[in-house]
């Protein structure tokens, strides 16, 4: 059985990744989409909301299977009996650091392979952070997220408000 991790910070997840998600469910029998635990980025969303957004955008897809990890890509695609690693290519300012990311990957474990899947032109432009950079100026991000994650991140921003 063919198998594929796709993993990234999807904070929040974005209509770009969920078109390289159904896009790459296609291509492998299954797809674990994986959010990194990164303790050195602040970022908006805990990781289980992150994986509970996921899994509500993506629960009509069968056989992709979402799940959270910390450390080494390498070593979670290790441990999980995975050999290739999905991760989408915007623009040529993507290249370069996935590149060496591949590459550095590639040398952690011999056996495992990166795909990357260019963006689909109507989400090129496309980023977590334009997301949230809209969102805490109260712009509409209605095109870029599903209407789940936009009523969340609208209630993060207005939360932080009231707090801060
Ligand atoms: P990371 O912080 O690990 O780059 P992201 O959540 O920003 O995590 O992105 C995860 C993956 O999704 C990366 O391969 C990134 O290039 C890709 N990606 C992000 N936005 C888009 C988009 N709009 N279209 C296609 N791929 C995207």
């Amino acid at each position: 059985m063919s198998s594929a991790i796709y993993p990234g910070s999807f904070d929040p997840v974005t209509k770009g990744h969920l078109d390289i998600i159904k896009r790459a469910a296609k291509m492998f029998d299954a797809l674990t989409v994986s959010v990194l635990n990164n303790s050195e980025k602040s970022p908006l969303f805990s990781v289980d909301e992150r994986v509970n957004m996921l899994r509500k955008a993506c629960r009509d897809i069968p056989n992709v299977k979402i799940d959270s990890f910390s450390g080494l890509t390498a070593s979670y695609a290790e441990k999980t009996g995975t050999d290739v690693i999905i991760r989408g290519l915007r623009a040529v300012t993507d290249f370069e650091y996935e590149l060496q990311m591949a590459q550095t990957n590639r040398k952690i474990l011999p056996t495992l392979d990166t795909v990357f899947l260019t963006t689909s032109l109507e989400y090129a432009y496309l980023s977590s952070s334009i997301v949230r950079e809209v969102a805490s100026f109260g712009g509409d991000i209605s095109e870029f997220v599903t209407e789940d994650v936009a009523q969340a991140v609208y209630e993060k921003f207005s939360g932080e408000k009231q707090n801060g």
